[in-house]
């Protein structure tokens, strides 16, 4: 059986077959994306025989809800299971003026940042379009968002490195983003990426587009590659110089991410570099101290050093502090690894 949920229109032509008349994938197609039919049982503008045969072969491909986790501070952290009895994690997190919701792009990750817990689980495997969008799909079903669509926000830091699964998440991107589907606008989408250089070129010609962050964590070519082995292949020089080059659009700015480890590299020193790097660019910075975790060598900086280092910046560049969510139930920045202990209560996954 084959997932129904990652299809676009031309893949549904594909299966249905020359005989079909031509509207029919786009029937298809927006009963899956634009009215969300979990089962296309339901979808009665179909003719039945041919709900009944792809009944047959396919599955609707939505996840399921395995676990939710509640945080006090009103996140949630979801266990979702795929197709193929693999899991992976999203997380909600309501806002006054908009919702977020934090997705993965892989099960596990590939790269080895030092601070971050998922790096601990190393890649099981790529996530395929349809389970990238229906992350999306089952996250703001089950927290009825729907309804006012235009608060949503999507950010692509869960788990994984988007880069390293880039057709599938430019797939996503585009059936998120279809005005005939769920119509989710590229401006309120974000990609992060640990910053593979080579693929940039890639994602700046996609059209559509999300917002693009980076995760720069360090001042230095040394203190990058310390923190994240994997920079001694793709080298912050090189990464600067294609963040000149990137083609930003006239409201955009490029978002750098910077981890704060204390002693690491949130000195006064530290921030002052960070200023000169990005100074060429139109940027701006987003400080995260350290969510610790079981198994990270770093200790999290104190309030008054993070508050010096983005005064520091904020001379060159503007810089904000991304106050963490779901800190209690291990859903915050880099603490996505199927954490099973959760000090607030589960939420009655039946209620
Ligand atoms: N793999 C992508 C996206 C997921 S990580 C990336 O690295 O950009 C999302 C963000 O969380 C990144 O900016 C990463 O640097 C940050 N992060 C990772 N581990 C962290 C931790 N323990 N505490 C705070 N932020 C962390
Ligand atoms: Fe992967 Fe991002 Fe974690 Fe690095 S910070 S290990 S790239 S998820």
């Amino acid at each position: 059986m084959l997932p129904l949920l990652g299809l676009d229109e031309s893949d549904i032509s594909a299966l249905l077959g020359p005989a079909a008349p031509r509207y029919r994938a786009r029937q298809i197609y927006e009963a899956i994306y634009k009215h969300r039919n979990l089962h296309l049982a339901s979808a009665t503008a179909l003719p039945k025989h041919l709900r009944q045969s792809l009944a047959r072969t396919h599955t609707p491909g939505w996840p399921s809800i395995a676990s939710r986790y509640q945080s006090a501070d009103g996140a949630r952290r979801y266990l979702l299971s795929l197709g193929d009895a693999k899991t992976v994690e999203a997380v909600f997190m309501p806002e006054e003026a908009r919702d977020t919701l934090c997705i993965s792009s892989q099960v596990g990750c590939p790269v080895d940042c030092r601070f971050c817990l998922t790096a601990l689980m190393g890649l099981e495997r790529n996530l395929t379009a349809g389970e990238i969008v229906g992350q999306v799909m089952t996250l703001a079903q089950d927290n009825g968002l729907w309804a006012g669509r235009t608060r949503i926000n999507i950010v692509m830091m869960g788990q994984g490195e988007p880069f390293l699964n880039l057709p599938n998440v430019l797939k996503a991107a585009r059936l998120l983003c279809d005005p005939n589907g769920l119509n989710i606008s590229p401006r309120r989408i974000t990609v992060s990426t640990s910053g593979i250089t080579p693929r940039l070129a890639e994602f700046a010609a996609a059209h559509p587009r999300p917002k693009l962050a980076i995760s720069l964590n360090a001042s230095t070519e040394d203190q990058r590659r310390e923190l994240m082995p994997i920079t001694g292949k793709y080298h912050l020089k090189d990464l600067i110089h294609a963040c000149r080059a990137y083609p930003l659009r006239p409201w955009e700015r490029l978002t750098f991410e910077y981890v704060l480890l204390k002693d690491v590299n949130d000195s006064d020193a530290d921030a002052r570099r960070v200023a000169g790097l990005l100074a060429q660019l139109r940027a701006k910075v987003n400080l995260i101290a350290l969510n610790p975790g079981p198994g990270i060598p770093y200790n999290c900086p104190d309030p008054a050093r993070v508050a010096a280092f983005q005064a520091i910046v904020r001379r060159s560049l503007p810089c904000f502090i991304r106050r963490p969510r779901g800190l209690d139930i291990f859903a915050a920045c880099g603490q996505l690894k199927r954490m099973e202990s959760a000090p607030a209560p589960l939420v009655d996954l039946n209620p």
